[in-house]
């Protein structure tokens, strides 16, 4: 095998080529037909060309590029003096070892479901970028999180095509001598078996767990089937291999981490397997708790009680009654682990409490969040007051470069050395914009939204084409017509996507269908929708939302005016995220804890509209785009709806949709721009994952808090 080859096999292999435009770009070029058929997945790719060609075009038309990508990745992969050499050696010796049920660093890589995989991934990458010693661990999902397509009335259909090791850029995890490593975890009276993967991400490596072998009874092979997929009992035994399993796992690796951080309560269960450790040393239930107390860290995700992860004392009892006895702990001190109320085993054992209790510190995701988790858990911790909670909170971020990478970077390229003075500080940023003048940020927003647009246009041909039995537009319309009369990058286009759950209110801006045909259809002043989401499959309620919509899109007034993208995941999102103008957030206050995809916009120059919720509660200052309403909130689900969608259409009728049109003499809408530059002024510098990785690392990660 030629120098080359190897060199673009071993870039495949690393996740690092995600956020690296030059390496996807090689990738991509190789064949951007196959590039888009694989789903942008470099080892599928590689393997459906072969090597005769890959010999001929690596040693000559690629040649310079794979030696000048390979050349900035080894420098990315060896470099020493990096932000955590400086600040946090400690870190660099022994790991961090981040648990999260959920990873979406890339679309090729279905083991994520939504906002919380988003955030490990984008997490698991900025550690690598600041050259922590990072490992993840989470589970190998074969059928991963489903495919959605929709039928003809517009309701959700899920399918699961399996994902394949040999597609992707794993690699078993083997003993020394070259054996497959398997772990023994117990669930109620069995034994059950898993083998790992690992993958490689920067300088960081997730490991996969996987049951999916023949030495398991087939229920158990199925725990590593489907992201949150299966009933209370599957869930368990998920958690149990995440948590128990994880710790387990990196002890036969001879991983001794420096801290465990248990990203949302799933993984809490590893707890359970310190704690077995601590009392085989002969320390006693105090001490034991004590000790894996100090190694622990844990982040909230859940603003609702209902929303967490809650197992009956009978089902704890089927599940870990063999556990208890090789731990050597009585079952009702376990149950007490997990209970809100000290004085009652009997109650229901909440994952929440156990990482609360067994963790050195906790925190929420947002400010907001923080404060609602301290009144939530308060009695956790006997007291009335909510400041006395010990509960804080990181605000989350994006992991910049994966989510600006493409077009949007190169743009920054030509104006700044690198793409982090945009989102380093806010004078640097400041700094680079004070460069580029409205015209080109103008042109900037053309392009994107003329990719974005291109990309509907196929992406739903593509939807009539091979789904024809399924399309939701079959019936209303006739496909061309739809493309023909389809969006211009002329008009104002506000995107909405994200999971359908109900809390998010997909539908709210059809709550008055005359006033959003008014202002859809207005002939100076058009605006335009788009929409994209899943529902989970056992979601009734959030399926007739997306039907909802699907059924708007057809009526005549909003044809080819708001459109509803099938299946989406993190590339419709990088895609939709770049082109649209305004990207609206309408849940209920304060039930989005954080939210992260209004951030990814703003690089590309989109703009926020949202409920004063979450992180958005923080960033927005009235010049960086909009609020609707100002954070009132109402126990009447009903009335609060019509409160919020009213404020919504005012804040368009009144202030978003004139700006948009309010241009000067070349049409360049000048104020406009000046919200596009403050957002990214104020924005970019602190909703990254940079900042928040560094904060997690200096108040949380290590022993002695630097802040
Ligand atoms: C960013 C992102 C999310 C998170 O969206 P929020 O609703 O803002 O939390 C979910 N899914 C995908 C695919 C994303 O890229």
């Amino acid at each position: 095998m030629s120098k080359n080859i190897r060199s673009i096999n071993k870039l495949s292999r690393n996740l690092w080529w995600s956020w690296d435009t030059d390496a996807k770009d090689l990738f991509k070029n190789l064949s951007p037909l196959l590039w888009e058929r694989v789903n942008h997945n470099p080892v599928e790719l590689l393997r459906h060309i072969s090597t005769e060609e890959l010999q001929a075009r690596c040693s000559c038309e690629f040649a310079a590029r794979i030696d000048k990508v390979t050349k900035r990745f080894d420098e990315y992969i060896e470099e020493k003096d990096t932000w955590a050499a400086n600040h946090a050696p400690e870190l660099v010796a022994n790991p961090v070892a981040y648990f999260s049920a959920e990873f979406g660093i890339h679309e090729s890589l279905r083991i994520y479901s939504g906002g919380l995989g988003i955030l490990s991934g984008d997490h698991l990458k900025s550690a690598s970028d600041l050259g922590i010693n990072f490992i993840g661990v989470t589970l190998f999902y074969k059928e991963g999180y489903f495919r959605q397509y929709l039928n003809n009335d517009g309701w959700q259909n899920e399918d699961y095509p399996l994902q394949y090791p040999e597609s992707l850029p794993v690699d078993k995890v083997t003993t020394k001598d070259g054996k497959d490593l398997i772990i023994e975890i117990t669930i109620a009276q069995s034994t059950v078996y898993a083998q790992a993967w690992s993958l490689k991400v920067g300088r960081a490596t997730l490991y996969l767990l996987d049951t999916n072998i023949p030495a398991n009874e087939p229920h158990y092979r199925g725990i590593c089937s489907r992201v949150y997929g299966g009933d209370q009992n599957m869930r368990i035994n998920q958690e149990i291999l995440l948590g128990i399993g994880g710790v387990k796992l990196l002890e036969a690796l001879n991983i001794d981490p420096a801290v465990y951080h248990m990203n949302e309560g799933h993984s809490a269960f590893l707890t359970l397997e310190l704690l077995k450790r601590e009392l085989e040393q002969g320390l006693s239930l105090e001490d034991a708790k004590a000790n894996v107390k100090s190694q622990c860290v844990f982040t909230t995700h859940t603003p609702v009680p209902a929303g967490h992860d809650r197992f009956s004392r009978d089902m704890m009892h089927y599940t870990f009654d063999k556990y208890v006895s090789q731990c050597g702990i009585d079952f009702d001190d376990l149950m007490l682990l997990g209970s809100e109320d000290p004085n009652n085993t009997f109650g229901l054992f909440t994952m929440t409490v156990l990482a609360l209790k067994l963790s050195r510190c906790a925190n929420g995701v947002s400010k907001l969040h923080g404060e609602v988790s301290r009144e939530m858990w308060k009695h956790l911790y006997s007291t009335d007051d909510p400041n006395q909670v010990p509960i804080g909170h990181i605000t989350n971020g994006i992991h910049t470069r994966s989510w600006s990478s493409g077009f949007t970077t190169r743009f920054w390229k030509k104006h700044t050395e690198s793409i982090e003075d945009l989102f380093s500080s806010r004078e640097s940023a400041e700094a680079v914009l004070s460069k580029v003048s409205d015209n080109e940020l103008w042109c900037l927003r053309y392009r994107l939204k003329r990719s974005l647009f291109d990309y509907i246009s196929r992406y739903l041909s593509n939807q009539l084409y091979h789904q024809h039995q399924f399309t939701p537009y079959k019936q209303a319309i006739d496909s061309s017509r739809l493309l023909k009369s389809t969006l211009s990058p002329d008009v104002l286009t506000i995107g909405f996507a994200r999971r359908f759950a109900t809390y998010k209110r997909a539908p709210l801006i059809f709550q008055d269908l005359e006033r959003l045909n008014a202002i859809i259809n207005n002939t100076e002043m058009p605006v335009q929708l788009l929409f994209a989401g899943k529902a989970h499959p056992h979601d009734d309620a959030g399926k007739d939302y997306i039907r909802q919509i699907v059924q708007f899109s057809q009526q005549p007034q909003f044809l080819g005016k708001v459109i509803f993208l099938e299946n989406y995941n993190i590339g419709v999102a990088k895609r939709l995220v770049s082109g649209v103008d305004v990207w609206l957030n309408n849940p209920v206050r304060p039930m989005e804890a954080s939210g992260t995809s209004g951030q990814k916009t703003v690089l590309h120059g989109g703009l926020n509209l949202s409920i004063m919720d979450g992180w958005w509660c923080e960033a927005f200052n009235e010049n960086n785009g909009w609020s609707i309403g100002d954070g009132e909130e109402s126990d009447n689900y009903d009335e609060q709806y019509r409160i919020d969608a009213g404020k919504l259409y005012d804040v368009l009728e009144n202030h978003i949709v004139p700006t948009f049109y309010d241009r000067d003499e070349q049409n360049i809408p000048v104020r406009w721009l000046k919200h596009v530059r403050n957002a990214i002024e104020t924005i970019a510098p602190v909703y990254n994952t940079d900042r928040m990785v560094k904060e997690y690392t200096l108040r949380y990660y290590l022993k002695v808090p630097r802040i």
